[in-house]
């Protein structure tokens, strides 16, 4: 009997079902070694337990320290906070991966490359905020407080060096804003400067760029960048905009890497507008089950994943919508499993 992976599996809101079970053929096709723990959260959660990050989900994750999760919906009203943050905070899921790769070639950038490493703990999101009031206007002023920590900021940096050195890129850009923000950003611009200088000098590239600067840099010539390592606001905009590089949200997976566990998922949330017709696209959830085989040292099947899903769109030529095809989401689902199982 192969050993088996115990892992979480959230199946999340709105299209969350119909890509998870896509996934889930896929990875049951290769054969992927993980026995699965099903559990809720989001309005799933709510609807079960009345809390969208129930014990039982939070127990399971405890356990098994591994996640693939669809996307969650946080109600509106109920005082509900975000179960993604939630979840962040609790397995302290400071690193957030999130590469761009061209898979469907021909659209506005080929050949694309790169991947983003965000701060996910501290900075400007970690709700220190607050309304003054003046005179009847109870919004009169609006407070946020930042906080980034040397530790913090050495713990992401040293992530994404040895992420970088690992997986064989040429250079690590470090984006800041140092020049106006010369607390919150000078410390992870200065951090960077000395990490860099103690352990990474001679082994890997390393430039610092201001974020205006380098948001322009991505859309002009977006090839320059390998990986970019910055903190968590600059982080959550940038990624999105790598992942506009790469033909869109439905191609765009992301890893959540903390000490105590790691969730995957795909950047996209639930889609209300589409879900439960078979519309949606299901890859940026397989790319983020293969980055979680890469996790669990199954590289080989982690690359198996991303060979068959790239020769589905462009050999196969079967895309959703959201890629100008026609195809539903199990159809879909059914040429990559042909694929993986007949090469
Ligand atoms: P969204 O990502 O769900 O949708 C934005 C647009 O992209 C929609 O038009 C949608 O149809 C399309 N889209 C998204 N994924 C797609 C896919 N796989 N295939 C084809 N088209 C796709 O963003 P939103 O509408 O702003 O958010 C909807 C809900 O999801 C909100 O409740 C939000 O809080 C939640 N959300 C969750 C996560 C997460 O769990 N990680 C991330 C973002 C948003």
């Amino acid at each position: 009997m192969p050993q088996t992976i115990p892992a979480t599996l959230i199946e999340g809101d709105g299209i969350g079902p119909e890509i998870v079970d896509a996934t889930l053929a896929a990875l049951d096709a290769l054969q992927a070694p993980f026995e699965w723990d099903r559990q809720v959260a989001g309005l799933g959660g709510v609807k079960a337990s009345g809390d969208p990050l129930p014990a039982a989900t939070l127990d399971s994750i405890r356990k098994t320290r591994l996640a693939l999760k669809g996307p969650l919906e946080t109600p509106s009203g109920g005082g509900y906070r975000s179960s993604n943050v939630r979840l962040r905070e609790e397995f302290k899921l400071y690193a957030n991966l999130r590469p761009a790769r061209t898979i469907v070639p021909g659209g506005r950038f080929d050949k694309i490359d790169l991947v983003v490493v965000r701060e996910n703990l501290e900075g400007l999101y970690i709700g220190h905020e607050h309304y003054v009031q003046i005179d009847d206007d109870p919004h009169a002023v609006a407070m946020a407080t930042g906080i980034n920590t040397r530790a913090g900021c050495r713990r992401i940096l040293d992530y994404a060096f040895e992420y970088a050195v690992a997986t064989g890129r040429k250079k690590v850009t470090i984006v800041h804003k140092a020049n106006i923000m010369k607390a919150l950003t000078g410390i992870f611009k200065e951090t960077a400067e000395q990490l860099y200088e103690q352990k990474y000098q001679g082994r890997i590239g390393m430039e610092t760029v201001i974020v205006d600067a380098c948001a322009m840099k991505l859309v002009l010539n977006p090839w320059q960048f390998d990986v970019i390592v910055t903190t968590n606001l600059f982080g959550d905009i940038l990624s999105d905009l790598v992942a506009g590089l790469v033909g869109g949200l439905g191609m765009a997976p992301g890893a959540n890497i903390g000490t105590d566990a790691a969730i995957f998922e795909a950047v996209h949330g639930s889609a209300p507008d589409i879900a439960g017709q078979g519309k949606a696209n299901p890859v940026a959830l397989m790319l983020a089950a293969a980055m979680m085989l890469d996790h669990v040292q199954r590289k080989d099947l982690g690359d198996r994943l991303r060979t068959a899903i790239d020769a589905t769109l462009n050999v196969d030529q079967v895309r959703t919508g959201d890629l100008g095809g026609k195809a539903s989401t199990g159809e879909f689902s059914r040429a990559l499993v042909a694929r993986i199982v007949n090469g």
